[in-house]
């Protein structure tokens, strides 16, 4: 027997509503915030992710699926959503269009990591960037657009985590305080730090090994060496958000997973758990284009998790709105009989009314049951008799009456609603 590979998932149709539900919200604010949709490919070159991710993050090192197709290319499932977005607005030339471009995208990303509630192997991202604006209203916008998609699907207890990283002027100094301040205390953190400690130190900050606590709670903040320009934007973003009215937490230890984030960096957290359990981040990376072999362009952007909003709705019993089910099922006796049905589904099909037709050979009484199992709040009972009369049956599941139509009535009347 086969089983979907570990860390993959099915969607069934019971979770589509829910699928629906999260993607129609977010599309429909992104509409509003004026970001319009770009779909990448699922992989790409791997030297985009070498480059665009930074080499020595978790993701790089050990999370990417990468092979060689029979050309001998070197190809990766995308990790993530923002590199090949910000590939392809170097590729098209969009810093000709008017800035900043304000992109989403849904996408599925790979990453071989350990599977557990909320992690797995191939997820889903709700990705959007907005590239060529420094402006910390453009930060404020996205990161209030996120926000807002989280309340009208109706999420509740969430903290919106923000924090600063500094950018090329003053994060090198900073670096070199904490690379001070971390010599002494190397021998006692875990091994991930002690490599962090020579190839990433910022991300030093996010470990969470009980054993390293200690030395992250004493460790300077990079929010008190932030450069004049760092600072006041921000500050700006900031007031952004307090006159939206979001309940900003200051997180002078937020870093983020990605090399490439610069000034502003962003998550939303669930009530009960920590950033392991991260609806959604982001953060401003103003080097990645030019890293990429574009042009110095600022550039934000955000992603959430779907399956992590979805497991946060179902914890929180918020309900999708329901798919509309079969309206109509028409059950049929004789060969003539089925014919007609046939017909008649497909004219209201045409009109618009979701219908099933009856198959198989079985008796009008399963048929009844069939499509009561099913739903269906109407029945058209098609027989001999009611060939021979030119009618049909149109019975009514809920209240139980039934009445005889022709047939044309019979769609008309279905399709204004029964
Ligand atoms: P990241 O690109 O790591 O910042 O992730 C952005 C968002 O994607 C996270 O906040 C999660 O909601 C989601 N996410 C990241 N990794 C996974 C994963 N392995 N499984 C499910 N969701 C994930």
């Amino acid at each position: 027997m086969f089983q979907a590979p570990r860390g993959t998932q099915d969607i069934l149709p019971e979770d589509a509503a829910y699928w629906l539900f999260v993607e129609r919200t977010a599309r429909d604010w992104a509409a509003r915030y004026g970001y319009g949709e770009i779909r990448t490919p699922t992989f790409e070159e791997t030297g985009l992710f070498l480059r665009g991710v930074g080499d020595s993050t978790d993701i790089v090192e050990k999370e990417m699926y990468t092979f060689q197709d029979k050309g001998g290319g070197e190809l990766t499932l995308r990790p993530e959503g923002t590199a090949p977005i910000v590939r392809a607005y170097i590729e098209h030339g969009m810093a000709s269009r008017p800035q900043p471009v304000r992109l989403f995208s849904f996408v599925n990303c790979f990453r071989y990591d350990r599977p557990q509630r909320g992690r797995y192997r191939e997820f889903h991202q709700w990705d959007c960037e907005a590239i060529g604006e420094i402006d910390p209203l453009v930060d404020a916008e996205l990161i209030i657009l996120l926000w807002r998609v989280y309340q009208a699907l109706g999420l509740r207890d969430l903290t919106l985590q923000l924090n600063s990283i500094g950018d090329a002027r003053c994060r090198p100094a900073y670096l070199e305080r904490l690379r001070e301040y971390y010599r002494p205390l190397v021998a006692t953190v875990c091994p991930d730090c002690r490599r962090r400690y020579e190839t990433n130190p910022l991300r030093l900050l996010d470990c969470k090994n009980a054993a390293c606590q200690a030395a992250i709670a004493g460790a300077p903040r990079l929010l008190d060496y932030l450069c004049a320009e760092c600072a006041e934007h921000f500050a700006a973003l900031r007031a952004y958000l307090a006159d939206a009215d979001l309940p900003v937490e200051i997180n002078p230890r937020l870093v983020r997973g990605l090399d490439y984030y610069t000034k502003t960096v962003f998550e939303v957290w669930p009530a009960e758990a920590g950033a392991q359990s991260a609806l959604g981040g982001g953060g401003r990376y103003d080097g990645l284009v030019e890293q990429l072999g574009g042009r110095p362009t600022p550039a934000i952007g955000f992603a959430t998790g779907i399956e992590r909003i979805i497991l946060n709705l179902k914890a929180q019993s918020i309900e999708p709105p329901l798919l509309p089910g079969p309206r109509v099922y028409v059950a049929h006796l004789g060969d003539r009989p089925r014919r007609e049905a046939m017909r008649l589904a497909d004219a209201l099909r045409q009109q618009g009314v979701p219908t099933l037709v009856a198959v198989g050979g079985r008796s009008m009484r399963a048929q009844l049951r069939h499509a009561n199992a099913l739903g269906a709040p109407w029945v058209v009972v098609i027989g001999e008799d009611e060939l021979a009369r030119g009618v049909v049956q149109v019975k009514n599941m809920r209240g139980g009456e039934s009445v005889e139509l022709a047939p044309q009535a019979a769609v008309e009347r279905l399709a204004a609603g029964g």
